[in-house]
């Protein structure tokens, strides 16, 4: 595995910069998302905003990317090229967006309801979130990377979910996804012991149905076997002593999606 690059207060800095620019683009993503609107829309707007305030979409051109956001709608795990389709009610939709700026990455996903949906999937969407969260409560100096994993394997499992094992968290930095892989399973006390300057994407991948995936013939949508649904919600974590610092933030996102809920009660 790669050495992991532990990062200065001031680059800290400017990963936050970049990660609140993805918090501020998923918030403007939020303002659209209902029935009918196209994904090939959600990334018209995104890029747009993101080059707007002065950065570069991470993703689009990442090997071979094509897209400034990955829309995954569910039982799209990860990795959905935006397109043709429209958002229909009852979906739900993964959209993930990263930052480039400054010479630093950003990087964060949220998972969107459309319209009305199912309770049972809104409850995947909620354990899935706290299980971002469980891992971020013990992202802190002296864990064990594996602590952060076995904590959202523990919480997504209990539940009666199912964690997805081909992709993981990493770390974040100048480049998008650097060493040390964060993956959402494993072992309690295992794997590095985290320090001062570790910055980590904590992406909890969370199935309704069996763990296993497969991948599209356009060599990126990630599909659940079972075609159940599948969330996904992520967050940039600088580890620190006694509590993580959260880079990047719901906070844009949920003040739009809290504003929305108001005019239809
Ligand atoms: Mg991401
Ligand atoms: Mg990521």
């Amino acid at each position: 595995m790669a050495a992991i690059y532990y990062k200065t207060n001031e680059e800290i800095e400017l990963i936050r910069n970049s990660s609140l620019l993805v918090g501020k683009t998923l918030a403007e993503v939020a303002k659209i998302i209902k029935p009918g609107v196209k994904t090939s829309e959600l990334d018209k707007v995104a890029e747009q905003f993101i080059r707007d305030n002065g950065g570069t979409p991470s993703f689009k051109g990442y090997h071979g990317f094509p897209f400034t956001l990955c829309v995954s709608a569910n039982s799209v795990v990860v990795h959905g090229f935006p397109g043709a389709y429209e958002l229909k009610d009852g979906d739900i939709v993964s959209v993930d967006c990263g930052v480039y700026m400054n010479g630093f990455h950003g990087d964060s996903a949220y998972t969107f309801t459309v319209g009305q949906v199912k309770a049972e999937t809104l409850r995947l969407l909620k354990v899935t979130k706290e299980c971002l969260q469980k891992g971020i409560e013990l992202s802190v100096t002296g864990r064990r990377l594996g602590d952060v994993s076995h904590a959202i394997q523990e919480h997504a499992e209990g539940n009666g979910y199912s964690v997805v094992r081909e992709l993981v968290g990493h770390g974040v930095g100048k480049d998008l996804h650097e060493s040390p892989e964060v993956p959402n399973y494993g072992k309690r006390g295992s794997g590095p012991v985290l320090q001062e300057g570790l910055v980590i994407a904590i992406e909890p991948m969370i199935n309704q149905g069996k763990k296993g995936v497969k991948t599209e013939s356009d060599g990126w949508t990630i599909r659940t076997i079972d075609n159940m649904p599948s969330a996904h919600f992520e967050h940039t974590v600088a580890v620190r002593a006694g509590k993580a610092d959260v880079l990047s933030t719901f906070e844009y996102i949920e003040a739009v999606l809290n504003k929305q809920q108001q005019l239809v009660s």
